[in-house]
């Protein structure tokens, strides 16, 4: 079979509309609609989020400065044994939208319309860009000034601990290199995603005056339905603002897994489904 022969002008022609296809293509999956933008874009592009943030850790430090003060204050009363007000004193941050930000990564699951995986997590991790949160680093390094021990209980898994070590050590976090004091999910066998294994580690041999977390899973566990994860946070209103400091994050977490019972194996029409269903709704007379 002989194929036509095409004029210059036809093939350039061909080329041009080829080239409209790919870049109408692209534009489409660039502004494909997805769950996260809204909250991607205020994460990382609102001065109210930063503000929110710099807020929180600024609450932090007074409360850190009050425990450090009273020696039978603890955050972590259920775990502390009894002599823990002897202790050295400790405060127990988690990493991930805590005091690292990682919205470029959220941001390149926006633009490509793809959703989270463990590969280009790693790879994310590996390329060490993670930023620090507003305020995230002085308040580390202003409890270390203090005589106490920072610990950073995150779960990013074990084989990127290195890394992770390497991206806060360059952005200035206080890292210690005696004491194990960035705890991996993964690094001993018990260390699994429900951090109260970790907590128990550093309890043991400090006195925990403050926690900072995303997550409800940084403080307790946050396993359970939405009511379930709602009697968990009545039930410590005494630690909110307190010794438990919580920062925002409407990108993920258990609040939203709770939403469809943790069945990540459902389509994400499905997980929105269950979402939406999950909503208090007002119905127009
Ligand atoms: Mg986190």
């Amino acid at each position: 079979m002989t194929l036509p022969k095409l004029s210059a002008r036809a093939v350039t022609m061909t080329s041009a509309t080829l080239l409209t296809f790919a870049c109408t293509a692209l534009h489409a999956e660039e502004t494909a609609p997805n769950d996260l933008l809204n909250a991607t874009l205020w994460m990382q592009n609102s001065v109210e989020y930063k503000a929110n943030v710099q807020g929180m850790f600024a609450l932090a430090k007074i409360r850190f400065d009050e425990a450090l003060a009273n020696k039978d204050s603890t955050a972590l009363p259920e775990l502390q044994k009894s002599g823990y007000q002897s202790l050295p004193p400790a405060v127990i941050v988690d990493c991930d939208e805590t005091i690292l930000d990682n919205n470029v990564y959220e941001a390149y699951l926006v633009k490509y319309n793809t959703s989270y995986s463990s590969k280009t997590w790693s790879q994310y991790v590996q390329d060490k860009v993670t930023e620090a949160m507003p305020g995230a680093v002085e308040f580390a390094n202003y409890v270390t000034s203090k005589g106490a021990k920072i610990f950073y209980i995150t779960n990013r898994k074990h084989k990127d601990e290195a890394a992770t070590f390497d991206n806060m050590q360059s952005l200035g976090f206080p890292m210690d290199s005696k004491v194990d004091t960035l705890m991996t999910k993964g690094e001993q066998q018990d260390w699994g995603s429900n951090k109260t294994s970790r907590d128990q580690v550093v309890a043991n041999q400090y006195r925990v005056v403050l926690m900072v977390g995303d997550n409800l899973g940084d403080f307790t566990d946050p396993s359970g339905s939405p009511e379930q994860r709602l009697k968990t946070y009545q039930a410590n209103s005494k630690h909110w603002g307190s010794d438990w400091i919580m920062m925002p994050n409407p990108e993920y977490g258990s609040f939203e897994s709770a939403a469809f019972g943790g069945n990540w194996s459902l389509s994400g029409e499905e997980r929105r489904a269950q979402k939406i269903s999950a909503l208090k709704v007002w119905q127009p007379k």
